[in-house]
């Protein structure tokens, strides 16, 4: 099995080595051929993650993986030009005026490995490949063992659309995995959990192979006391319920007021009546296994037995995981540290802001902080007073619907951000080059030095 995927790594390889800084051209086309393979096999895509899941909205599947990826090719198709130009820099006085030039400029590192997840298993591994394609470098992806006709389906269709030598797939199980991250890529990039990343950060160190890391971790929601309750309960609601919660920037617990705790689950209850009455079969997506519903029930049965407060929506569409809400739980519960990734929110009556942030500290930085309220003041604080990878005001989760921003953790949550520019400067050398200029300067400072050595010397400090 490793011999395959060293074969196949060989190859992605040999045409890189043949072709090291692939034209504005060749890149666009490359793009163009990811948003052909999303959107003439559309319905083939939504079947196969509707097969995966036990069940999955074909409109929010269309929407969560095949759109929000095509929209990051046309991003890409818009901006790639500008982003491949050179960057001038400013060179020091001293070289100025020597006439040196100095500029940035982004090659392709080689060869990428993208490490993808079950929730989105086609936005998780193409989007990636958008900004990896973008930069120039080849692909060779190992989406998730969680998804099988999904992942089948990318092997066969990345096939259809590219050579061997430009994007490559390896399915299949953990051992398969731990394969593929031992391999000594130019750049890995693995989304999922921080259990697994830690083996894959240890893997990687043998070939010192740079990482982005994309993570997950326990996401607050800081409800105000000038937040609207009507709109937070709407928009937690809808964090909860699309893709089942199942999303690594899903609201995971919300922290709010004891005194506006029961206007705040009144508003809940009408969301999710709303949701739920529009839901039917049709619009719903099921926990995507038997693993994760049992995670999710350990979670919930834990909390309750320890006296934890649980309030459990019961909707007319009984064959989905309906959303649990679990209240001030003991401080042993499990779920106030697991990452809860499904419909069950955690909610903590802690209304004072600074012992809110104080809360958020304790654990590691989220992937993001949702705030909801009216205060510029109060959304500064939260920005200057706690760490995430991304802050949001009065919405969750559509951060992500923006190609233009960056995107990934910090600490807990991840290293490294993709997406837009940032994508392509993440999997790009940025390399630094400086041509130097018509006078010798470094004959000012090679021996024998004269007072003309200590005045430059002395000069250079001052600018
Ligand atoms: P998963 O089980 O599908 O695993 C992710 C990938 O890791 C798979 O391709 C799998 O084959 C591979 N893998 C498994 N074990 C491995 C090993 N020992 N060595 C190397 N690779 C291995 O997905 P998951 O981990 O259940 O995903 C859920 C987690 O992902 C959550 O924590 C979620 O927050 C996080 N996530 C993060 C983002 C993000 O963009 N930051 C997006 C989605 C999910």
């Amino acid at each position: 099995m490793s011999i395959h995927l060293e074969r196949q790594l060989d190859t992605l390889r040999s045409a890189y080595q043949l072709e090291r800084f692939p034209s504005l051209a060749i890149r666009l086309d490359r793009l163009g051929r990811v948003k052909a393979m999303l959107s003439e096999n559309e319905t083939a895509w939504c079947e196969a993650l509707s097969h995966d899941f036990g069940y999955r909205s074909v409109d929010q599947s269309s929407f969560a993986d095949i759109t929000t990826t095509i929209k990051s090719v046309n991003h890409a198709l818009k901006n790639l030009k500008f982003w491949m130009k050179a960057e001038r820099r400013t060179p020091d006085l001293s070289l100025r005026m020597s006439g040196a030039k100095t500029y940035v400029e982004a090659f392709p590192k080689g060869v990428v490995g993208i490490v993808s997840p079950w929730n989105f298993p086609i936005n998780l591994a193409l989007s990636p490949l958008v900004s990896v394609l973008a930069a120039g470098n080849r692909a060779f992806i190992k989406p998730s063992e969680a998804t099988p006709a999904t992942s089948a389906l990318l092997e066969s269709l990345i096939a259809k659309y590219f050579s061997e030598g430009e994007v490559s797939v390896a399915c299949g199980d953990v051992d398969v995995a731990q394969a593929f991250v031992k391999l000594p890529f130019d750049h890995i990039i693995y989304t999922g959990g921080e259990t697994v990343a830690r083996h894959i950060m240890r893997d990687a160190a043998d070939h010192l192979v740079p990482l982005t890391l994309e993570l997950g971790g326990k996401s607050p929601v800081i409800v105000s006391n000038s937040a609207d309750l009507t709109l937070t309960a709407k928009r937690v609601a809808f964090g909860k319920y699309f893709n089942a919660g199942q999303i690594c920037i899903a609201p995971d617990y919300l922290l709010i007021a004891p005194d506006r705790l029961e206007s705040f689950l009144a508003e809940l209850k009408t969301a999710v009546e709303i949701i739920d009455s529009s839901q039917g079969s049709a619009d719903s997506v099921a926990v995507v296994n038997d693993r994760h519903r049992q995670r999710l029930d350990n979670l919930v049965s834990e909390a309750e037995s320890q006296g934890g407060r649980i309030i459990r929506f019961s909707g007319t569409n009984k064959s989905a995981y309906q959303l649990s809400v679990l209240i001030d739980p003991s401080d042993d519960a499990g779920i106030n540290c697991a990452e809860i990734f499904g419909p069950v929110l955690l909610i903590k009556t802690i209304g004072d802001l600074s012992e809110q942030i104080t809360y958020i500290n304790k654990s590691s930085h989220p992937l993001v902080i949702y705030y909801f309220g009216r205060s510029e003041a109060e959304f500064r604080r939260v920005a200057c007073e706690t760490s995430s990878g991304g802050l949001v005001k009065n919405d969750v989760i559509f951060q992500y619907a923006n190609d233009d921003l960056p995107f990934g953790g910090v600490g807990g949550s991840g290293m490294g951000k993709y997406r837009g520019e940032y994508g392509f400067k993440e999997f790009s050398n940025n390399r630094a080059v400086y041509k130097s200029g018509f006078i010798d300067v470094s004959g000012f400072v090679t021996p024998p030095y004269s007072g003309m050595f200590r005045m430059v010397n002395k000069l250079m400090r001052k600018i």
